[in-house]
């Protein structure tokens, strides 16, 4: 039991501790984010127990090569997509995107890298936030590249205008990086200069299966890594605390260390 009632194992205080120690000793601390941070909020993850691809969805529907071949099936997926994903009353922040923003306001995290299009970081007031894949809020027109907000052009897509389209004739694709795209180059090097720089890099929510975001842990130079994640990882060997559990328990109670 800690200070707060909760319930923390034996183990599980002994790494938040140490963890706790580190990231108080560090000059540069980021933290790398992945879709378990949005599961309490009612947001499955793509893989791990209950995660949508192959069982629900297939990857492929969501490639870039199938946005440009096939636009409006493109758009029909991700619609599906959309109302497989999120809850109809609207997702909400849970704990630990709150714990997240108040270690970012703290000065304890200089900054968070999310893999999350959700928009969740923000709802939460979280500073700093890289955004490596994007955001589900805005589209991007794939002519002209100006972006607006997702909503009414969504709605249009639900009314059948499949695909939706741009005054200047553009086609919207969702401001997300697809598979088979890169990354937005500036937030991506942003990521790596962090990550190289980093003296505790700590992983929350994440398989760590998709590149390059996945591959973010192995610039740390002498840096610690620190991965909380319900499930083993390629990195679990390696990192200095290996923390199988569930991040609104371990963010929050961080805070509270902290
Ligand atoms: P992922 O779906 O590959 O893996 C999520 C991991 O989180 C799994 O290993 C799972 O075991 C773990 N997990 C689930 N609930 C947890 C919890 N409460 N506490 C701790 N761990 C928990 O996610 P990823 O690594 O972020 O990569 C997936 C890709 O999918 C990214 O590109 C991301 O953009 C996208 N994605 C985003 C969202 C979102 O924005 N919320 C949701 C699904 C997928």
């Amino acid at each position: 039991m800690d200070e707060s009632g909760s319930e923390v194992d034996t183990d599980l205080c002994g790494s938040l501790t140490g963890l706790a120690g580190d990231l108080r000793a560090a000059d540069t601390a980021v933290a790398l984010i992945g879709a378990g941070l949005s599961a309490a909020s009612g947001i499955p993850t793509f893989r791990g127990e209950d995660g949508v691809w192959g069982e629900v969805f297939d990857p492929a529907a969501f490639h870039r090569s199938r946005f440009e071949r096939d636009p409006a099936g493109f758009w029909r997926d991700r619609l599906d997509l959309y109302d497989h994903m999120e809850p109809t009353d609207g997702a909400e922040p849970n704990p630990a995107h709150y714990a997240l923003a108040e270690l970012v306001d703290d000065g304890v995290l200089d900054a968070v890298i999310t893999q999350n299009t959700d928009g969740l970081h923000s709802a939460a007031g979280t500073g700093n936030v890289i955004e490596l894949h994007g955001s589900n809020a805005r589209v991007v027109c794939d002519r002209c590249e100006s972006t607006r907000k997702a909503g009414p052009v969504r709605r249009r897509a639900r009314g059948g205008e499949l695909p939706p389209t741009c005054p200047c004739g553009g086609i919207y694709k969702p401001d997300v990086v697809l598979f088979g795209e890169l990354l937005p180059a500036v937030a991506h090097s942003r990521a790596e200069r962090l990550a190289a720089e980093s003296d505790v890099f700590l992983v929350a929510g994440s398989s760590l299966t998709v590149d390059p975001a996945a591959s973010l842990p192995a610039r740390i130079g002498t840096g610690t890594l620190a991965i909380c994640n319900l499930e083993r990882t390629r990195y679990s060997d390696t990192a200095a605390y290996d923390i199988r559990a569930d991040v609104t328990t371990v963010l929050p109670a961080l805070v509270r260390l902290l």
